[in-house]
């Protein structure tokens, strides 16, 4: 078969991978001029960082087995990382039970309280109980209201802005769940990190498609998927700002988000383009600090103060060795706005000014001539926003139209998004063309 890929990241990868490992062609269009889509890296200090921060959990074992597969295995290491909370003005440790018993802002009652029910959601497995209540409601009415105020509603308000108390329970419960994986009992946790970076595990995803027979194109836009007859023939799409050219295929496997899919099969039927149109994004906006020295300990901080202007700072080189970096210090300050707001538009620069005098709340020592050099990203469509009863409109990997396949984050459930899922869903998805060819 000859399939035709739109998407570089996790899931278009592993597609191709999977057709190329069974002797099918593959052909992957990536419009960035990198791989790896949101999980993709540049360069920083010699080292390759990635845009957003990454790590894997140890249930994560699709992420797993591909390195492994591309003969990177031993670089993926298991690290022990350090959370913190940020609250009433001070970083609170926050990884062990012991740590939450600790937590005095919270009455000692609802502090047991938080862990008995954290303990318990870490032991169920059971999500669909969960699919018709939200975050907000559940954990106020279980974990009870200061609980809720203090750490649930600044952390959902931080992850999904406006949209904080319609995110459904089952999207909190697959947080916790399965971070409890790459935790020991009362031990603290361990994060995988292939010291290569992400970057390079999919760009070595790249180079053993195109040695399995595959290509892979890089500055490559689809504009537009053809149908014909009620299938998918192929699709028009530009290389290296080049002319619109057509390509023609078996199949095709799209992996970009659905708003830009619609846009792409404008022939869509009404009722599987509504399920698509349904589907709402958060963008994440990343502004990275190359520091000298550090900010704080942590690798991972919840920021649950909205009075400051970013949700979470997460300090690489507390996990990772900043020797990959040239020796500096990596802070990423981060934010998930919708694309309509403020705070995505913002320039790179004005974002910097707005956020560093909070960082003197972090540490007040910090100075601005502590930094090396910034850098600022925007992740479109990088976090959909999983409602009430999202199992009930999840939309098909098969379209309406035949050979035309569909493999995107909102297809993700009940876990939350990751590279982890995309693996395992653009291999299930080739699966299912290699499959439906065969009758
Ligand atoms: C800030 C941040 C932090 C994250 N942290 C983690 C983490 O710690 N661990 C983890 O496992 N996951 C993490 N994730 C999630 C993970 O990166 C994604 O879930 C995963 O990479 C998605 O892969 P994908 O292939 O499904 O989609 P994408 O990576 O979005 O790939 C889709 C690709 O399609 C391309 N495309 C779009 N339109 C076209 C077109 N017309 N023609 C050609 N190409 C097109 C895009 O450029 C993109 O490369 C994080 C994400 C973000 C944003």
């Amino acid at each position: 078969m000859r399939v035709g890929i739109i998407g570089g990241g996790a899931a278009g990868l592993a597609a191709a991978l999977e057709l190329t490992n069974r002797g099918h062609c593959a052909e992957v269009f990536e419009a960035a001029p990198f791989l790896g889509g949101q999980a993709s890296t540049f360069e920083v200090g010699g080292g390759q960082l990635e845009r957003g921060y990454h790590h894997l959990f140890v249930s994560d074992t699709d992420m797993v087995e591909l390195i492994n597969e591309l003969g990177l295995g031993d670089s993926l290491e298991w690290l022990e990382s350090r959370v913190g909370l940020f609250y009433d003005g001070r970083i609170w440790d926050f990884a062990t039970p012991l740590d939450l018993l600790r937590f005095s802002p919270l009455p000692l009652a609802q502090r047991i309280r938080l862990g008995v029910w954290t303990f318990l959601l870490q032991k169920t497995r059971n999500w669909r109980r969960f699919e018709g209540v939200t975050a907000a409601e559940w954990t106020r009415r279980h974990m009870g209201d200061a609980a809720y105020r203090v750490i649930w509603e600044p952390m959902l308000r931080g992850k999904f802005g406006d949209y904080y108390d319609q995110v459904s329970m089952t999207w909190l419960w697959g947080k916790i769940y399965l971070r409890v994986a790459s935790r020991k009992r009362m031990q603290k946790e361990r994060l995988g990190y292939p010291m290569c970076s992400f970057g390079t595990v999919f760009d070595v995803c790249g180079e053993r498609i195109a040695e399995q027979g595959g290509r892979v194109h890089t500055g490559a836009r689809v504009q537009r998927i053809n149908i014909a007859g009620g299938a998918a023939t192929g699709f028009t799409a530009t290389v290296g700002g080049g002319p619109e050219q057509d390509y023609e295929y078996d199949a095709v496997i799209a992996t970009t988000p659905s708003y830009i899919f619609t846009r792409l099969v404008p022939e869509l039927p009404d009722a599987y383009r509504a399920v698509l149109e349904s589907a709402q994004y958060l963008a994440a906006v990343l502004v990275i600090l190359v520091l000298d020295r550090p900010l704080t300990s942590k690798y991972w901080l919840n920021v649950a103060d909205r009075s400051l202007p970013f949700v979470g700072i997460i300090e690489h080189t507390n996990m990772i060795d900043r020797i990959l970096y040239g020796g500096n210090h990596i802070v990423y300050l981060t934010n998930y706005p919708d694309r309509s707001s403020e705070l995505y538009r913002k320039e790179p620069a004005e974002l910097l000014e707005e956020y560093l005098p909070h960082l003197r709340r972090i540490n007040p020592h910090f100075s601005r001539d502590w930094i090396i050099e910034y850098h600022h990203h925007r992740v479109d469509g990088a976090q959909p926003i999983i409602g009430v009863n999202y199992g009930d409109r999840i939309p098909d990997h098969r379209t309406p139209f035949q050979s035309l396949y569909l493999a995107n984050t909102t297809q993700i459930y009940p876990e939350d998004r990751g590279t982890n899922y995309s693996v395992r869903m653009g291999r299930q998805v080739a699966r299912m063309v290699m499959g439906d060819a065969n009758g």
